[in-house]
């Protein structure tokens, strides 16, 4: 044993030293306990995957082409996933050349891409308010500094991002991004409206703001067809990312990014750098599975389920809960709950865990300290007898706080 005779912990980069404990482990931990309802995890509901059909097409993969499989691949993904990832996007109303498709370990790595590629220290962000968690985590991990737009039913409010490049423009600092999650928002649960999408365009183009659009939930939609992609509107401005997370398994770790080309040629080169290449395995057997396999139906099923849940979740809050506000998504995994009376969705979360259900608090969403009295429920997993339970627990909770 050599004891240090220095404090090596002091060796730690200033990004790595600087990020916060989060609270959410110790929150998932809790509850996991089989008593506890667990809202808090965007967890998909995978028991209805085709396991045997996914056993046999990974098996006969391995014993036709094994080495192949196995074997270290090009840094921008499989060919034939590339192909399938342009059928999986072209329900999107995004025509793209396979060759341009980034194959990513998720979508979160492509996010980090994207990041790393754009953004140096102190760099302005603009993101929705509340908006995805693990964006933040990213975005920090480069010192971004980070502003948030409001929202509403209707996704992104233009007149709000407009103020905010204004704001921006006087203080001489232009966004470079604006991050946005479009359809059924995470955690909002809210999809941004057609009108929007081109006045949100039209305000990035005129400003010089790349768009991120990252779309993992656009197939989930409960009634009709996704919104045309930010990226088909306007494919010079918008860099888009995707994920068969959520239509097929998050266990696969395949995500993608498409980009204008002197951006992706970058992303490229990036992620070359930090994992040589994705996971062979993972990727042949998802390209064979999108090949081989009706895989709109399979998506369709998975629609069914979440609807039928998020009925279970709306229906309940109108009796459980009729002082609060919350959001009727439109598809994906997501409620968006505003409680009465300012009460505080921190402070409330272990009362709320005795009861028997977790979620995950509101400020979780934000940067600036906001969403204090807001939650999000992720109605994707527990069934539905599970989430009537959950939110009369949730009910019981609250009413015993305002007490
Ligand atoms: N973006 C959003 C909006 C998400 O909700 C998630 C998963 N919760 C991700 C990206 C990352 O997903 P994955 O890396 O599994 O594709």
């Amino acid at each position: 044993m050599h004891p240090a005779s220095h404090d090596l912990e002091a060796l730690l980069s200033g990004v790595a030293a600087g990020i916060a404990p989060s609270e959410l482990g110790e929150l998932f931990t809790a509850a996991e306990d089989p008593f506890v309802v667990s809202l808090a995890g965007g967890m998909p509901a995978l028991g209805g995957l085709p396991w045997e059909r996914l056993a046999d097409l990974a098996r006969d993969l391995l014993l036709r082409s094994g080495p192949s499989v196995l074997q270290y691949g090009g840094a921008r993904g499989r060919g034939d996933l590339r192909a399938g990832v342009a059928d999986v996007v072209a329900e999107q109303g995004l025509a793209v050349d396979p060759d341009d498709v980034l194959v990513t370990a998720g979508s979160q790595q492509a996010l980090d891409l994207v990041a790393r590629a754009l953004l140096d220290p102190g760099d302005t962000v603009l993101v929705e308010a509340p908006t995805y968690v693990g964006a933040l985590g990213v975005l920090a991990a480069q010192r971004a500094r980070i502003e948030h737009v409001a929202l509403d039913d209707d996704g992104l409010r233009p007149d709000a991002l407009e103020e905010a490049l204004r704001r921006a423009a006087r203080a001489g600092r232009i966004p470079k991004l604006l991050y946005t999650v479009p359809h059924h928002q995470n955690p909002a649960g809210v999809t941004l409206a057609l009108e929007r999408r081109h006045a949100v365009l039209d305000l990035a183009g005129r400003y010089g703001v790349l768009v991120l659009e990252d779309d993992p939930y656009a197939l989930l939609g409960f009634s009709g067809p996704p919104l045309p992609s930010l990226r088909s509107l306007a494919p010079d401005l918008v860099v888009h990312t995707g994920s068969l997370s959520k239509t097929l398994a998050p266990g696969f770790r395949l995500g993608w990014v498409l980009a204008p080309e002197w951006l992706r040629s970058r992303l490229e080169l990036l992620a070359e750098a930090t994992v040589l290449c994705p996971s062979g395995l993972t990727q042949a057997v998802a390209a064979e599975y999108l090949a081989t396999t009706d895989w709109r139906n399979q998506v369709e099923r998975y629609r069914d389920q979440y609807r039928e849940r998020r009925d279970s979740v709306l229906g309940t809050l109108d009796v459980e809960l009729p002082e609060a506000t919350w959001t009727r998504p439109g598809g994906g995994f997501y409620v968006w709950l505003t409680l009465p009376d300012g009460l505080d969705a921190t402070t409330l979360a272990p009362a709320a865990l005795a009861a028997g259900v977790a979620y995950v608090p509101g400020s979780a969403f934000f940067a600036d300290g906001g969403g204090r009295d807001q939650l999000r429920l992720a109605y994707c997993f527990p069934p539905p007898d599970r989430l009537v339970e959950g939110i009369r627990r949730l009910g019981t909770a609250v009413r015993a706080a305002r007490r």
